[in-house]
């Protein structure tokens, strides 16, 4: 069975201290996770040592950064490398969350020499993609999304392609409480699975683990991650909840 991951993305939430509060919180649950099981928290840059710390020693735990550079190094005031993450052993980071190209202007190109510096460095890549709400009404979905993974993951390996998570993340339920229905999500997240097949063949497509983002809360998280194409969530506002999020892990298949 392809990995379940519950992803945590804190965004441009907590203290320092409250972050620390928070994961105390949730490790102090004890959750049991089963072997295809991954818990991640994408926390701010200045946290992630912190956060490496108190989850290192746990089995299927892990810490996301939530951005890195498309420059290797240099005179980039400002900016975290992939180096620098690999130099603290960071093992994750989100790429192309849509507030990044909605309010930095990330384009498919730029997300694809991130993605391309992160698997350089056996880092691993949650790709985030998803329309907006005027795609989603037109009915364009499907093609919206084929090509942002076709401009910015299509040139990879079989091989490198194993080492990327995809988070579908509809742009029009990210933080706006209107989740995707069971269908919705089912729906787009088959065809993705089967664009992936087409170019890579079944058994990379049934390999990867394609996470459904936006709105995910504990009262609908056991639904969404039941569809067989969800292979778990990235999570915003609920992520910053320790009660809210342990339900989450345990809504994992
Ligand atoms: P949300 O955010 O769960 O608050 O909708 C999800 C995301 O942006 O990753």
């Amino acid at each position: 069975m392809r990995q379940q991951i519950a992803a945590a993305n804190w965004k441009m939430n907590l203290t320092y201290v409250e972050g620390q509060q928070l994961l105390k919180d949730i490790l102090d649950e004890n959750i049991e996770t089963t072997e295809n099981q991954l818990v991640i928290f994408g926390v701010p840059f200045p946290y992630l040592m912190m956060a490496n710390e108190k989850v290192n020693t746990l089995k299927n735990f892990y810490v996301a950064a939530q951005n890195c550079s498309n420059k290797k190094s240099g005179a980039y005031t400002g900016e975290v490398s992939v180096d620098m993450l690999k130099s603290i052993n960071i093992q994750y980071c989100i790429i192309g969350h849509s507030e990044r190209r909605e309010y930095f202007n990330e384009s498919n190109l730029d997300i694809s020499e991130k993605l391309d510096l992160l698997l350089g460095a056996g880092l691993k890549p949650i790709f985030c993609c998803g329309e907006p709400l005027s795609i989603r009404e037109a009915g364009t979905q499907n093609e919206y999304v084929e090509k942002q993974l076709r401009e910015s993951l299509f040139h990879l390996s079989a091989e490198d392609l194993k080492n990327v998570v995809i988070a579908y993340e509809p742009i029009w339920a990210i933080g706006t409480g209107k989740t995707a229905t069971t269908e919705q999500a089912q729906e787009i997240h088959a065809y993705l699975r089967s664009v992936i097949a087409k170019q890579y063949g079944q058994e990379a497509a049934d390999g990867i683990s394609i996470l459904y983002g936006g709105s995910v809360k504990a009262n609908n998280a056991k639904e969404l991650f039941s569809c067989p194409d969800v292979d778990g969530g990235l999570v915003g506002g609920a992520s910053l909840v320790a009660v809210d999020f342990v339900e989450i892990i345990k809504a994992l298949k």
